[in-house]
């Protein structure tokens, strides 16, 4: 254990209130003064992991570097710490179960009953301490999913309950994020919700240190001391997070109302040196003042939820920075596009995305997008299967092969331009068993991903079945496809980009999981830079 100290984020009152947001923020304020901090987060649920969840369920669905499908809030910790996260950052009830079940079935339970107390508890403990293992952080955040007084976090605050007296109670904080509801009938702030909340976490054996009060109002003097003395925390640990313009608000938000410099009184650590956060200031001024502005279609399938591009949105605030452009994103149902009406829909966009999904539905409409930006030299960024989309209309309409298409979608045709991989053949679970995570990948000089880049060799994160079929590659090559990076391993084609046209790039790995607020990936600042200029071209 050595002298790592936990901090756990509990959540009351109601869902969504960005326990995510706060871990990451305190996360980004400790490191900022030179302590080493790693963010996980449990989940209730009994998926063993977010792999095999729809994107309207819980968001999109995040990968790390060693192919963990995780929750979205992983890469909140990673745009806000620039440090890759991994399994080991995302626990869910179902992988604790699988993995006491599993012992139990090896017999290593010596002929126990296995029970909810100790054995699901000292499993999700010993999970608790898994990132410390390897690496010494100074400080663990821990996020627990879900509201507390929910039938199933129970085992969660619980396990948390035990594990404060197994590491010692300066060891181990409890902050509670919790809402304070604006009533405008009354025109009053309410703290009774808070209270209830509080009282859940108290009837399971938990105090919390410290309140993170959500808010849309700023929370007086009165109010502040009156949640103090009925949840019995200190009056400078009722801490108000009022509603921010944007995420990346909330560390400075955090750091006026001193959030870190309670958490490390508390836990008894000093202070270390001051908040070292400039990069950061000097990106939310980029943000905040663009001198120029583009808009950007996002074409999706999922788009009704908008947390299932979360990713690909977030990149794109990273890219707007460094190019000092807002980008607006105008997110586009693919279901709604068709031959007839591709050009009134995506009319007047300075750039084209086509985003990564599943399954045949929408993908008339992506390919239709495709083929109008490709036509209209408009700006085009395809991943994933906004790549194989790409791959398809060019086959179609370039190439000739009127049947071209993805075994994903249609399985008789004779030109499968897009197809499983022997090995992928063979699957039958549907958990885990895509290509994962982080794949090497060889560029082409002289090619338009290359200048991005810079480099000829990266490495890159996928979640896909599918992949392109090489044995079309000199086909489509000779037609002005050039397949600017490939697998070193597998010959895989990786990227794709036309010659004739100012910025048509396909990717079959996701580079929105790597783009942070201190790295903003390259291939998204090129492709707003390549709106920008198209926009200076229309106008
Ligand atoms: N459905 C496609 C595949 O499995 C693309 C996946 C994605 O866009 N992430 O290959």
């Amino acid at each position: 254990m050595g002298s790592t100290k936990y901090v756990f984020v509990t959540g009351g009152v109601t869902s969504s209130l960005g326990k995510g947001i706060i871990s990451a923020s305190l996360g980004k304020l400790l490191q900022a003064r030179g302590f080493s901090v790693t963010i996980q987060k449990f989940d209730p649920y009994i998926n063993v992991d977010p792999g095999t969840l729809n994107p309207y369920e819980h968001g999109e669905c995040y990968v790390t570097d060693d192919g963990a499908e995780t929750d979205l809030d992983l890469g909140h910790y990673e745009r806000f710490l620039n440090v890759a996260t991994s399994q080991a950052n995302n626990v869910t009830t179902g992988r604790i179960y699988y993995n006491v079940i599993t012992k139990e079935r090896k017999g290593d339970y010596l002929g126990k009953t296995v029970q909810v107390v100790p054995h699901i508890t000292d499993e999700i403990k010993r999970n608790f301490q898994a990132l410390g293992n390897d690496k010494n952080y100074d400080i663990i955040i821990t996020e627990i999913g879900g509201c507390v007084g929910d039938i199933e976090s129970l085992p969660f605050i619980e396990a948390l309950r035990q594990f404060r007296w197994d590491v010692g109670p300066s060891n181990l904080l409890v902050i509670h994020l919790t809402l304070v509801p604006y009533l405008s009938a009354a025109g009053e702030l309410k703290t009774k919700p808070t209270q209830h909340s509080v009282k859940h976490l108290l009837e399971a054996g938990v105090q919390p240190d410290i309140l993170v009060c959500r808010s849309e109002k700023r929370l007086p003097v009165d109010l502040r001391k009156k949640i103090a003395l009925f949840c019995n925390v200190n009056y400078n640990s009722v801490i108000q997070a009022i509603d921010a313009d944007t995420i990346y608000d909330v560390p400075l938000m955090m750091r006026k109302e001193k959030l870190d410099e309670r958490v490390l009184s508390k836990l008894r650590l000093g202070t270390k040196s001051e908040v070292q956060i400039e990069s950061w200031r000097e990106f939310l001024g980029r943000h905040k003042n663009p001198t120029d502005e583009v808009e950007v279609g996002l074409v999706g399938k999922y788009v009704e939820l908008p947390d299932s591009y979360k990713s690909i949105s977030e990149a794109f605030v990273h890219a707007g920075a460094e190019n000092e452009c807002r980008v607006h994103l105008k997110y586009i149902s693919s279901d709604t596009i068709t031959e007839d009406n591709v050009g009134e829909v995506l009319d007047g966009l300075h750039g084209i995305l086509v985003a990564p999904g599943f399954g045949e539905r929408g993908m008339v409409g992506k390919i239709e997008a495709a083929r109008y930006a490709r036509e209209n030299q408009i700006p085009y960024f395809g991943i994933c299967l906004g790549m194989q989309c790409a791959v398809i209309e060019f086959a179609r309409n370039v190439l000739g092969l009127k049947d071209a298409a993805s075994s994903e979608m249609e399985i008789d045709s004779k030109n499968l331009v897009i197809d499983l991989m022997e090995d992928q053949k063979k699957v039958i679970n549907k958990g885990g068993t895509m290509r994962l995570g982080a794949y090497q990948c060889k560029i082409k000089t002289g090619t338009k991903i290359h200048q991005a880049y810079g480099k000829t060799k990266i490495s890159e994160r996928h979640r896909h079945r599918y992949e392109f079929n090489n044995k079309y590659l000199a086909r489509f090559e000779k037609a002005g496809m050039i397949m600017s990076g490939v697998n070193p391993e597998t010959n895989l084609v990786e990227t794709i980009e036309l010659s004739d046209h100012p910025w048509f790039i396909g990717t079959q790995y996701h580079p929105e999981l790597k783009s942070t607020v201190l790295n903003p990936h390259k291939l998204f600042v090129k492709f707003v830079k390549a709106a920008l200029e198209h926009k200076g071209k229309i106008n």
